[in-house]
């Protein structure tokens, strides 16, 4: 069968790809502790999925009006954005997707031409490069020390801008790595980019999930030339757990968000009418819920990096954010007589079985990505599992 020219060069998402042979693994009866999830454990909270089931039962099955997502979510779109990023957005400044990665892909595909570049800190969400590349578009890759935790310094991002970089992805808190940018850090960066004819994608799909009082800023509210340059993206997935509800939203210029509805109203129509009602009561309702799932990730982070810390041949970033450690563990690839993250994974998997995801799929081949989305006593049974494993 003949396919098209760009699928040959598509890479299955790696993290999905874990979580199925994990999966493979339990239903033949083999306990696996998985480390491999990229969604909360928690269920949807109650008030989100009553808003969702009484939207259905009252007839709100019909197509989105207008795709680019109902009155009430966009409003409450920006309800969010004021509420939580000091960022002020107009209803037609923003689109409701079905899900975060379909903004990703819109946001991409509205401004990115064939060749242009676009600039992607490593580590990196791993749909960032495959999506540019469907675009036709150049990742260009750029990391920062290890000794700041890969952040990227502003002389670092400067020395990637070429004429031809049309778009800088910015992650932050980030997938994989947990690790989150202050305040003052994103305002540097901010000013790097400021003059320039290039657009920036902020995801900050994990902003509310950050940890031991870190500070965060949103790329858009560092000033005005900021704010006209950002797409600032975000969904329902982490923050509310409705990673299966399939609701994910982004605001910015309107050139760009229009661009972005039309190339949608010719993809999915927008995202689904009663998944949209759900949004709606996540982002206007009282936020204790995010609250209480956001103190059981910080608790999970310490204690996760903690211990990771103490084994022997493995260094960790100190997550700050997200639900991820993402440790270096090259120091014990000589031991195990393997070469990099891949091999490491699979015999962590064949021998431990314990699921990590291979630090590759992110850019850094001597690190692998532990999601602490899993209840204390499965990180401490997989984490012993580990410790066994590497001989500590
Ligand atoms: N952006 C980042 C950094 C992510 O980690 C993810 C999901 O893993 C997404 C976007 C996509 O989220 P969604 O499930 O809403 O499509």
């Amino acid at each position: 069968m003949k396919l098209a020219k760009r699928m040959l060069e598509l890479e299955e998402s790696a993290t999905l790809a874990v979580s199925a042979r994990a999966a493979r693994m339990q239903a033949d009866g083999i306990h696996v502790i998985s480390f491999g999830a990229g969604e909360p454990d928690f269920p949807t909270p109650t008030h989100v999925a009553e808003a969702g089931i009484h939207a259905i039962r009252s007839g709100k099955t019909k197509y989105s009006k207008p795709a680019s997502g109902v009155p009430a979510a966009k409003q409450a779109v920006c309800t969010k954005f004021a509420r939580n990023n000091g960022l002020s957005y107009k209803p037609e400044q923003v689109i409701v997707t079905a899900g975060g990665k379909m903004a990703v892909f819109l946001a991409v595909h509205a401004v990115v031409d064939p060749g242009d570049e676009v600039v992607i800190p490593v580590p990196f969400w791993v749909s960032y490069p495959e999506i540019v590349k469907l675009a036709g578009g150049v990742p260009v890759y750029v990391a920062g020390s290890p000794s700041r935790d890969y952040k990227l310094s502003p002389r670092d991002l400067a020395s990637v801008l070429t004429p031809r970089t049309r778009m800088v992805v910015f992650n932050s808190p980030s997938n994989p790595s947990g690790v989150t940018y202050s305040p003052e850090e994103t305002h540097e960066l901010a000013r790097v980019v400021e003059e320039r004819d290039l657009v920036v994608l902020s995801d900050e799909i994990y902003d509310q999930l950050t940890f031991g009082g870190q500070k965060t800023l949103s790329f858009a509210a560092c000033g005005k030339a900021a704010y006209e340059q950002t797409i600032t993206l975000n969904a329902g997935s982490k923050t509310f757990s409705m990673t299966g509800w399939r609701i994910g939203y982004a605001a910015g210029p309107k050139p760009i968000i229009e661009a972005m509805q039309k190339l949608d109203s010719q993809a999915t129509s927008g995202a689904a009418t009663f998944t949209q009602a759900a949004l709606v009561a996540a982002l206007t309702a009282d936020q204790d819920c995010v609250e209480t799932m956001r103190a059981e990730f910080e608790k999970r982070a310490r204690h996760m990096w903690q211990r990771l810390s103490a084994m022997p041949g493995v260094t960790c970033p100190k997550p700050t954010g997200a639900f991820y450690c993402f440790p270096d563990v090259s120091g014990t690839f000589a031991r195990l007589g393997v070469s990099g993250s891949t091999a490491f994974s699979s015999l962590l998997l064949e021998k431990a079985r314990v699921a990590v995801v291979p630090g590759i799929a992110f850019g850094l081949d001597r690190h692998v990505r532990l999601s602490f989305a899993c209840d204390l006593a499965s990180i401490n049974e997989g984490l012993d599992r580990m410790t066994g494993f590497l001989g500590g």
